[in-house]
């Protein structure tokens, strides 16, 4: 059974490292601007929900552009909504001012719409760091698996865990209770 268990979580892993077309499609985006130092000063601003992940690793921040010196900052929420869209503009807003940008403006973008697919490789494998089990990089399932020790042997405790994008499972093979992050899209 142990053994089992170990060869599962490895192909887990491999699979969980893998970039999604998406976020490398987002990656290449990145990698072409001619604006590298200001994507930078944004990798500073965390998600409000999981402050383990910037707003580029969650899949939020899409832009950055510099118009006749006016910097503009394009965002997209999560599903989970606008009260966090609000800290993260804001936040945006400090650090490009404190930066000496001071006629920075934040455009929200809603089509399309945010996906798990946008998460970066990195920041699935932060999120098991933080005892969460990432949504799947693959679009054919979403499996949870155990952060701790990797086990696909899992049982859902509840539907939702504080958040209604999080559920709640326990662990079968280490018994940890831990929360999976479902995947959208
Ligand atoms: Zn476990």
């Amino acid at each position: 059974m142990r053994g089992e268990g170990v060869v599962v979580s490895e192909q887990s892993l491999a699979l969980l490292s893998t970039e999604t077309e998406e976020a490398m499609a987002r990656q290449i985006h990145r990698n072409g601007s001619p604006h590298p130092a200001l994507w930078g000063l944004l990798d500073a601003v965390v998600d409000p929900e999981i402050p383990a992940l910037s707003i580029w690793d969650i899949g939020i921040l899409q832009d950055v552009s510099v118009d006749s010196g006016q910097v503009a900052v394009v965002l997209t929420p999560t599903h989970s909504g606008y009260p966090a869209m609000q800290d993260n503009a804001a936040t945006v807003q400090r650090v490009l001012n404190e930066a000496g940008y001071s006629e920075a403006r934040v455009e929200t973008r809603l089509m399309p719409s945010w996906t798990t697919d946008w998460l970066t490789a990195g920041a699935r494998s932060r999120l098991r760091e933080e005892g969460i089990s990432p949504p799947s990089a693959n679009e054919h399932f979403d499996t949870a698996a155990c952060p701790q020790c990797g086990s696909h042997h899992v049982a859902m405790i509840s539907q939702h865990s504080g958040t209604a994008c999080r559920a709640m499972y326990r662990c079968m093979s280490c018994h940890e209770v831990f929360d999976h992050f479902k995947a959208i899209r």
